[in-house]
């Protein structure tokens, strides 16, 4: 049976609810200050976001970014984190952080990786010598780096997996897995856990995981295994049927998505938190994510183009000097990105503000309830008003929560 509900370090403070769909607003309490919902966190690998540096992340008004516990846990080690007192000061960053658990990058990254009951058993990249990845070790690492908000170990599995049992089995262990998190736990009261809900796309199994989870009354909630291939109507099922059993006052993170269509769709379906890298991988091979779709500024078509990246785009890199900006231009991004490492940069900063905004005017949009509209515009915007390239999944999952995005 479920242990006792440990203490939370956030407080969640819903502000507003879309009256159609199961959009929500709402700030988000933490120990390194107030985070507005829903939000975009961009991922920082090594302790610093590739082509950013902390002061330009937070001039992007970024006040939550993740780190992986992988990485960190390599380099510096746990020894150099304890020694300079966290990761926070470690990166100069006085934010707020979110690590996830390893577990993934060791079962993605590492081939040899082996999952048991008692943990993930791989070898060292260093030297090849057998290491075990638990739950304990995991938490015990993400104490060490001080992030405000950390995740469970959990059993991932790739969603579109046809094995019905060992998705079963996975999903089993992870619910196993957050007991012994949460008993590992040594700073509930400055870190807060959040559990991690698995069962692929078995949507039976996902119910059954998100009872138990919820039951565990962690400070917030994640929906994961996801983003791992599956068809976007299953992905959109899972989230909507998870969502729909959720607790109204915890915050509910939906993680590796990235891509702006996929924000705007899960906001509508209830979730208020997301990652990826996408946003800044992207940006090192010369893509530019706009409101109206991506561009690749390796397009010689912009070699003598001489307009800002996006047109009002307010990001550093867009805006004209006289606003305080850098007004950098499409044909000088494009002279640059090929061979040097500041039209990536350039990049990076254009697409974490737009992600970032993204997330800003759809809070705005809840506030005055007019998400529907806003989910339109959106649309019609990265489609250029031609309805019959809207994806179907979409489409259909707009509709589920009372939007029509074919009419006007
Ligand atoms: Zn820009």
């Amino acid at each position: 049976m479920a242990p006792v509900s440990i203490p939370s370090a956030l407080s969640f403070e819903l502000l507003g609810k879309c009256s159609v769909t199961k959009a929500r607003a709402a700030t988000l309490h933490l120990p390194h200050g107030p985070v507005p919902l829903p939000i975009f966190m961009p991922v920082a690998t090594q302790g610093s976001l590739k082509g950013l540096t902390p002061d330009q992340l937070e001039d992007q008004g970024c006040r939550l970014c993740l780190n992986n516990t992988y990485h960190l846990g390599l380099k510096p080690g746990q020894a150099t984190l304890d020694a300079i007192g966290g990761a926070h000061k470690f990166q100069s960053w006085p934010h707020n952080i979110l690590t996830d658990s390893g577990g993934f990058q060791m079962v993605s990254l590492l081939k040899l990786a082996k999952v048991t009951e008692e943990g993930v058993r791989f070898l060292s990249p260093h030297d090849g010598s057998p290491m075990l990845l638990t739950p304990e070790h995991s938490i015990s690492l993400q104490n060490s780096i001080g992030s405000d908000i950390i995740m469970q170990l959990d059993d991932v599995i790739a969603t579109t997996s046809p094995d019905f049992e060992r998705m079963k089995e996975a999903m089993e262990r992870s619910v196993r897995w957050l007991d012994r998190c949460i008993q590992a736990h040594k700073y509930p009261e400055r870190q807060n856990l959040f559990c991690i809900i698995q069962g692929g796309l078995d949507l039976d199994l996902r119910r059954a995981c998100t009872a138990e989870m919820v039951a565990r009354d962690t400070p917030g909630i994640a929906i994961g295994g996801l983003s791992g291939g599956e068809a976007k109507d299953e992905y959109c099922k899972v989230v909507d049927t998870c969502t729909g059993l959720l607790p109204e006052k915890k915050p509910r993170y939906v993680m590796g998505v990235g891509y702006p269509e996929d924000l705007v769709v899960s906001v509508a379906l209830g979730a208020d938190m997301f990652d990826c890298v996408w946003p800044t991988r992207t940006a090192r091979f010369g893509n530019a994510v706009t409101s109206s779709g991506v561009l690749n500024i390796r397009n010689a078509v912009y070699a003598e183009d001489f307009g800002p990246i996006e047109e009002g785009c307010q990001c550093t890199c867009c805006r004209s000097p006289a606003d305080g900006g850098l007004g950098i231009t499409r044909a000088y991004i494009y002279h640059v990105t090929a061979k040097e490492t500041a039209g990536a940069h350039l990049l990076t900063m254009h697409n974490v503000h737009y992600q970032l905004n993204l997330m800003r005017l759809a809070r705005e949009a809840i506030l005055e309830d007019r998400y529907p509209q806003f989910v339109k515009d959106f649309f019609s915007k990265l489609y250029d008003g031609q309805k019959e390239k809207y994806p179907s999944w979409a489409i259909t999952a707009l509709k589920g929560v009372g939007v029509d995005l074919l009419s006007d």
